[in-house]
């Protein structure tokens, strides 16, 4: 079989390896389609924390059972199947409270272990999960983005009949917009200064505003009746955007940090409107197996999966993954890039 290795920061190798096989516990998931993201360039440069080379980076995919040593009987040989890609030791208090994604132990697949660039991915059986047979394979790899969103819409409250704005319409913003339409937002605004991405996501339905754009308050105020927004999620981790969004929360209303900004850094905020407007600000963190499950299921379902088929933008032969790495870092107008590892 063949994998993808990082061998040092930024050098990738397509290389041979023996097919792994099943400790117990364990299962073989045999990987067709893997999505490049945002994180993975970050390992791959070598600016995460806790990651080390040599390492198969990659943790949005989906597969085929390939082999299992494990008592499972819900899952056989040959089933199409994601893994979570987190693994939590279980025993600290977060994992007993249904908090996994906060393991004060826990290793990320692709970045503490390796992950799905790769023909065959090493995985705990219980953390595989299963698809329905008849689900498009590119669709099911995107898997693990949707399981961010399930996460993130959970975690803010999102009711029925509320307004959702969204700092940033990059991929996770995309996709966080449309499980908040699937959840019953009333209106879903994304807040975007990129031209080609302002495009896509108009493309996609969404109201589009421009926070450097004279008229960016008043569509939000149309969307809202001029009350501001009950949830708000601010991808980008830049300030402008964190600023806006603040700026932008309805009285009592939620919002939630989804974008990274390197270590260290510190924000400036308006602690005033958080004071007298009582809104709360949240952190979000990975995502649980359990989160993943409920993606599947919406995959399963197919009610989103003509939008979800909108965030393929390329496919790359495994062959030319360094080039599907470039592509993903460099072109805008890319929401996903999949390498295809069959
Ligand atoms: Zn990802
Ligand atoms: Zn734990």
């Amino acid at each position: 079989m063949k994998k993808l290795l990082l061998t040092d920061w930024k050098k990738v190798e397509l290389v041979d390896a023996p097919i792994p096989e099943p400790g117990p516990g364990e299962a073989v998931v045999r990987i067709k389609y893997a999505g490049v993201c945002g994180s993975d360039l970050h390992v791959f440069d070598g600016k995460h924390p806790s990651a080390t080379v040599p390492l198969v980076m990659g943790h949005e995919a989906c597969g085929e059972l390939y082999a299992i040593n494990d008592e499972r009987t819900d899952i056989k040989i040959g089933d199409k199947v994601c893994a979570h890609t987190i693994r939590p030791c279980r025993s600290c208090e977060a994992c007993n409270t249904g908090r996994e994604n906060l393991c004060a132990n826990v290793k990320i697949m692709g970045t503490n272990f390796d992950g799905v660039f790769t023909q065959y991915l090493l995985v705990e059986a219980n953390r595989l999960i299963k698809f329905d047979p008849d689900v498009d394979d590119k669709i099911a790899a995107l898997v693990e983005p949707l399981t961010v969103a399930v996460h993130d819409v959970r975690r803010s409250g999102l009711r029925p009949g509320e307004n959702v704005l969204i700092g940033g319409a990059g991929p996770i913003g995309l996709i966080i917009g449309i499980m908040c339409r699937f959840s019953g937002a009333a209106h879903v605004v994304l807040s975007e200064i990129d031209q080609t991405r302002i495009g896509i996501a108009r493309d996609m339905g969404f109201t589009v505003a421009d926070p450097t754009g004279e008229d960016f308050d008043a569509i939000c105020a149309a969307a809202t009746g001029g009350e501001g927004f009950e949830r708000v999620f601010e991808i980008t981790s830049v300030q402008s955007s964190f600023s806006t969004c603040v700026r932008q929360l309805k009285k009592g209303g939620v919002m939630l940090q989804v974008g990274m900004p390197p270590a260290g850094k510190q924000f400036e905020l308006d602690i005033n409107k958080i004071i007298y407007s009582e809104c709360d600000l949240r952190g979000v963190r990975h995502h649980t197996m359990n989160d993943m499950q409920t993606a599947a299921k919406i995959i399963n379902s197919g009610v989103l999966n003509d939008q979800l088929a909108r965030l393929v933008s390329a496919v790359y032969p495994m062959e030319e993954s360094m080039a599907a790495l470039e592509r993903a870092r460099s072109d805008k107008s890319v929401l996903r890039v999949l390498i295809d590892f069959t």
